[in-house]
């Protein structure tokens, strides 16, 4: 029912965006969507797992309309001055085991570049994730074999903390240290390469804080992912990726990319200011020890 009132909703205001996106493109200030997506499977389904026919049509339906771009591309949009492409960029989170049983062969065939950001203690460890054991199904998370496999296939893994953890919740700078450039060190490990996004677990605006989004900048790492709904406006600083959440079915999805007037513009304060970073700064691989000691001494 819900799905077939959204449809309604955007067939009342299907003119009124095309003549949205017309402006939009006009003015060349078409923002950038960056999806996450977390787990997808035929078994066990719950709020984040979309099943494997609904995300092969989420993406015919994306390649008809959008370019799908890597992170980096999508930062790039949104820092020029001007986007007149409707563009969107594909990233998953936590790291779910079944994804390489579907989703990511399925990117790689269709040559689509996405983000895979990762927890890397319940990789370590093979335990399920907290949020998993609360809903009562034990699933299994990627193993390093998994992530080196996608890597080589060209998806891009980014760190999501060791644990999970809600950074909103952590004072203590060497732990905020700890679960960010512990991550990124971890996976650079694995990977023999370098992890240049992070993503924010649970990436609501009180899952950030401006010690932990510091932490980030002077680490180096490229940019960082929140989660809470919101589009990347060209012209932006573009260190902070704003994303929209693509686990629900295709009709939210749709509603939300054809550029609905109510969700174009952000709701929420920040608890950060954007750090302002040198873009020709690159991070070496494996420099990880030395941050900590820099960042925590
Ligand atoms: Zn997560």
């Amino acid at each position: 029912m819900k799905e077939q009132l959204l449809w309604l909703y955007r067939q009342v205001t299907r003119s009124q965006r095309y003549r949205l996106l017309d402006t939009l493109r006009y003015v060349g200030q078409v923002p950038v969507g960056i999806l996450f997506y977390h787990r997808v499977a035929d078994t066990h389904s719950n709020p984040w797992t979309l099943s494997r026919s609904d995300f092969s049509r989420q993406l015919d339906w994306l390649q008809k309309y959008f370019d799908i771009v890597d992170l980096e591309e999508a930062q790039r949009r949104v820092r020029m001055a001007h986007c007149e492409q409707p563009t969107v960029s594909i990233t998953f989170d936590d790291g779910y085991s079944e994804n390489a049983d579907f989703a990511i062969p399925e990117l790689v065939q269709r040559k689509l570049p996405a983000t895979y950001f990762v927890s890397t203690d319940f990789v370590r460890t093979g335990a399920s994730f907290p949020h998993d054991l609360e809903a009562g199904t034990a699933l299994a998370p990627n193993t390093i074999a998994q992530l080196r496999e996608f890597a080589e296939q060209g998806i891009e893994i980014g760190a999501h903390t060791r644990t999970h953890a809600d950074l909103g919740q952590v004072q203590d700078v060497g732990r905020i240290v700890d679960e960010i450039l512990g991550s990124v060190h971890d996976l650079e490990d694995w990977l023999e390469g370098t992890v240049r996004y992070f993503a924010f677990p649970f990436g609501q605006p009180q899952n950030m804080t401006q010690a932990a989004v510091d932490v980030v900048a002077r680490a180096g790492l490229a940019g960082f992912c929140s989660a809470y709904g919101a589009w990347n406006w060209p012209n932006s600083m573009g260190f902070h990726l704003r994303r929209i959440h693509a686990d629900p079915k295709l009709e939210k999805l749709k509603n939300w990319l054809t550029y609905d007037s109510r969700k174009l513009c952000e709701q929420v304060e920040l608890p950060f200011v954007e750090p302002r970073v040198d873009r020709r700064a690159k991070r070496q691989p494996n420099n990880s020890e030395h941050c900590f000691q820099t960042l925590v001494g």
